[in-house]
């Protein structure tokens, strides 16, 4: 038996929108039914199958939506992507460290993509929109729990940062860490 390549961990600064992988992540909330940032984009771009799937998983398994660290796939609709893996980050709070669900983001969607059989997955910086989370940490948070957590068959591991600054914390965690 051959020894498992490692997974290799990516940075690119752009549109997660615009990748061609087998898994996109959206930072989606726990409605699922979209919302600003990364989600607002990737229904915009998807089409209305990736809603029309959310509202399926609404109908059935998640009544109540999609509780904070876990992670469900639907289809990528339109996008040069096999599938969209919703996963639900935390908000930040000062007072009480939820970093623990932050990590279960990336590792529950990394299980749900190699369930999937995907071999590439795009990453958007989670929680750290919209929810708050400062870039620093959560780079730091994604980095580490990516190269701990990712397997076969998922070979390549893409962050896709929006922003110049995302870019540098995730390319200084990454330079420390890998
Ligand atoms: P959250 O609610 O989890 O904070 P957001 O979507 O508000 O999620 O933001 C998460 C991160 O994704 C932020 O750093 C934001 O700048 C970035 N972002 C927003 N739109 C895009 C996009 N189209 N592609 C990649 N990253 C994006």
């Amino acid at each position: 038996m051959s020894t498992p390549e490692a997974v290799r961990v990516t940075l690119v600064r752009g549109d997660i929108t615009q990748q061609s992988v087998d898994v996109v992540v959206n930072a989606a909330n726990s409605s699922l039914l979209g919302g600003g940032g990364v989600d607002g984009a990737i229904h915009r771009q998807g089409g209305p199958e990736i809603l029309a799937a959310c509202r399926e998983l609404r109908a059935s398994h998640y009544g109540k939506g999609l509780p904070t660290g876990k992670a469900v796939a639907t289809t990528a609709g339109s996008l040069d992507a096999r599938w969209v893996v919703h996963t639900v980050g935390p908000v930040w709070s000062s007072a009480e460290d939820r970093s623990a669900l932050l990590a279960s983001c990336y590792r529950e969607s990394l299980r749900v993509a190699a369930e999937l059989g995907a071999r590439t997955v795009a990453f958007p910086a989670i929680s750290t929109g919209i929810y708050g989370w400062p870039m620093d940490d959560g780079a730091r948070i994604a980095v580490r729990t990516v190269l701990a957590e990712a397997a076969a068959p998922v070979e390549e591991v893409r962050f896709v940062l929006f922003d110049a600054h995302a870019f540098v914390e995730f390319e200084e965690v990454l330079a420390a860490q890998g």
